[in-house]
């Protein structure tokens, strides 16, 4: 890399995102890809490999989106197409069980211990929108908990105080999700052990269930402080509701077997998405087999889906779960090590306020001086700051979140010297600032 800031061509890009916005609203089809907060140009991708990204105008970058988690062995990695391509021969979907489908739920169930049964479902939406329906089934009451800044997925109970897109976008509660669902969520802020005792003394017996992400990772990431988790557990155990574990991005993650094993915490139910399809459309939620089994056939509960358990999304997924070793798993650590210390260093030699959570494979630099350890405190983030970087990262060749409330994803294909590239990058677009 020269001195000069490589500067990102778009022309491209920008003609194809004009035509796109005349026929998908905003262009897009999830709404932080428009780029609207950082006010630029979509990146057009036209194909990835590897740790890299490459666009239709002919640039390529470093990728630490890798589309948003699920892809922890990078873009098309070769065992992921060769299961796919030996998959797709055989048909597509079929609306019968396939042998496939077992195997991933013997693979979730052996890795994660709170899991003994597993359904799969399309999407993380799904999945949380489901254990919720679950979890209200199950005990018979009405209200949920949830964080500020936590993000589930956008089925109506959740999209309240909702974390990522929401959060970039500064949007208010989402009009459309009636007055009556919110009412039935209630929220606290991440971290606030308290607030959720005060909740629980108020409203005890109606609350179904907690949703929590063990990790924070639509705020910015946010580690749960020392004695949260294990609070939370005592406290829904004491009142009778379910602890669900939003592990839609941390699942596979973190750890082989997700964050509960990284914390050693046990919850009811689990929320899969992301990485379990490795890079297809796929969700799943799972947990006491007690509580699971009151769901259809089994049990009165409904959920179903036409796609579910699809044999392409479980070639995918099943194939990077097998890749993911605890070699794979020392590796991210190693290398997310590597960013975050290049990252800080970068920081304090220009003297501007930096703020980086880290745990494993996903790294966030706040622009503040923290401590970030839940949704005000992330917001103090300079956004204006971020903006800028961000557009200086592209200059550099380096694909970040377009937004100050994701972290960046790091895969096990990304090289020591991807690493350090990008933090040379890093150090140029934070003196252009
Ligand atoms: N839960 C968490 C923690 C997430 O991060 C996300 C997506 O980012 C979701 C749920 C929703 O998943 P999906 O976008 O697959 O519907």
């Amino acid at each position: 890399m020269g001195d000069m800031p490589l500067a990102r061509r778009e022309e491209a890009s920008r003609t194809a995102f004009d035509e796109a916005k005349q026929y998908i609203p905003g262009g897009v089809n999830s709404p932080v890809r428009a780029f609207k907060s950082v006010g630029l140009t979509p990146i057009y991708v036209d194909r990835g490999e590897g740790s890299r990204i490459y666009d239709i105008d002919g640039n390529s970058f470093i990728d630490y989106v890798c589309s948003w988690g699920p892809l922890i062995m990078g873009h098309a990695h070769p065992e992921v197409v060769r299961a796919l391509q030996e998959t797709v021969v055989k048909g597509t979907s079929f609306g019968a069980p396939t042998l496939l489908e077992t195997e991933m739920a013997k693979t979730v169930v052996e890795r994660v211990p709170s899991v003994d049964i597993v359904r799969m479902v399309n999407s993380g939406t799904e999945a949380t929108m489901s254990a919720i329906r679950l979890a209200r089934g199950y005990t018979g009451r009405s209200k949920i908990l949830k964080f500020e800044g936590s993000y589930h997925g956008h089925a109506d109970s959740l999209l309240i105080k909702a974390g990522s897109g929401v959060a970039t976008l500064g949007l208010p509660d989402s009009p459309g999700v009636p007055e009556g669902v919110a009412a039935n969520t209630i929220t606290v802020p991440y971290n606030d052990l308290d607030a959720v005792k005060i909740a629980f003394e108020r409203y005890g017996n109606e609350l179904a269930a907690v949703i929590v992400e063990p990790i924070a990772g639509n705020m910015g990431v946010v580690l749960p402080q020392p004695g949260f988790l294990e609070g939370l557990r005592k406290v829904t155990t004491g009142y009778g509701a379910l602890l669900i574990f939003d592990e839609v991005m941390t699942g596979f993650r973190v750890n082989r077997s997700c964050a509960q094993g990284l914390f050693g915490i046990t919850p009811d139910l689990t929320c899969f998405g992301k990485v379990i399809g490795g890079g297809l459309p796929v969700g799943a939620y799972g947990g006491r087999r007690e509580i699971m089994e009151q769901i259809a056939p089994t049990g009165p509960i409904y959920q179903a889906g036409t796609l579910s358990g699809n044999p392409l999304a479980m070639a995918a997924g099943l194939t990077t779960l097998r890749l993911l070793t605890p070699e794979v798993y020392d590796r991210l650590e190693l290398l997310g090590a590597r960013l975050e210390a290049g990252l800080k260093r970068n920081a304090q030699e220009l003297g501007i306020p930096l703020t980086i959570n880290r745990v494993g494979s996903m790294v966030c630099p706040f622009f503040t001086a923290g401590p970030v350890t839940d949704f005000d405190t992330a917001r103090t983030s300079d956004l204006e700051r971020f903006r800028r970087y961000f557009g200086g990262m592209l200059n550099q060749g380096i694909s970040v979140p377009p937004s100050q409330f994701e972290g960046m994803f790091v895969s096990g294909v990304h090289s020591e010297q991807d690493i350090d590239d990008t933090i040379e990058g890093h150090y140029k677009a934070l003196k252009a600032l």
